[in-house]
Formats: C-alpha cells, sequence, structure tokens
C-alpha cells in the first residue's frame, strides 16, 4: 500500500471503480477514460511500480485474469491488446503497475 497512490486507494475501498473481476492477489476494473469499447486494468493488489518490478508468479496472475476479463467483457474470440506502459516514452501516468485490455473494436498496428 503506497498512500498516495490512486490504485492502492481502489484497493482499499478508499475511490470507487467499476470492478469486472477479483481475487485474492488481483482487482480489474474499467479504466475511468476509456480508449477502446472495452478497457479494463487489472492490477496486482501487491504494490509494484512498473511490469518489471513483478516477481513471476504476480506476473502470471495478471496475466491469467487479463485473459479472463477478455472473456467476460466478450472479446476473447473477437481479439484483444495487453498492454503495460512501462516508462516516460510510453506516457505511464500510474506508477502501480497495470494491463490495459483492450478491445471491442478493430486495433490498429503499429499503435502510435
Ligand atoms: P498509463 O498511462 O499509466 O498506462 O494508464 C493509466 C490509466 O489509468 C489511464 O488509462 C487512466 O485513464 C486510468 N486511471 C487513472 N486514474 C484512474 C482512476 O482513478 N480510476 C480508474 N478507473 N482509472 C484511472
Amino acid at each position: 500500500m503506497t498512500a498516495d497512490c490512486v490504485f492502492c486507494r481502489i484497493i482499499n475501498g478508499d475511490a470507487t471503480a467499476r470492478v469486472v473481476l477479483e481475487t485474492d492477489t488481483v482487482l480489474a476494473f474499467h479504466d475511468i477514460n476509456p480508449q477502446t469499447p472495452t478497457h479494463v486494468l487489472v492490477i496486482p493488489k501487491e504494490h509494484f511500480p512498473a511490469v518489471g518490478d513483478m516477481d513471476p508468479t504476480t506476473a502470471g496472475e495478471v496475466l491469467a485474469a487479463a485473459h479472463q476479463v477478455a472473456k467476460a467483457e466478450g472479446v476473447d474470440e473477437s481479439g484483444y491488446r495487453l498492454v503495460f506502459n512501462t516508462g516516460p516514452d510510453t506516457g505511464q501516468t500510474v506508477f502501480h503497475v497495470h494491463c490495459h485490455v483492450l478491445g471491442g473494436r478493430e486495433l490498429h498496428w503499429p499503435p502510435g
């Protein structure tokens, strides 16, 4: 728990979010500013700043949950994209690691 982390506040119930999935170790909720029809964030409940800080077990739990979210949102067959913005070149704004689950429309490649 980091006091000034918005995602830690969501985990603790001090801030609200539209939760899609919760396990003992992972929480998934709708992004407040969706970029695609499906835009869900999957986070570990433990605070890690970025993807490289997670231990492999936690990283696996986040990825497994992201696929469950895609199924729950009905985009697992049409397709979805997982994104971990990491560092300044990507515009990462929240330094509690999060996996964006993006889908619900055709996504362009390469990304902008
Ligand atoms: P980043 O650019 O760090 O990869 O993405 C952070 C994401 O968190 C953004 O898509 C932003 O809209 C989302 N976000 C930031 N604050 C909140 C919040 O308080 N609630 C929710 N649900 N999403 C948030």
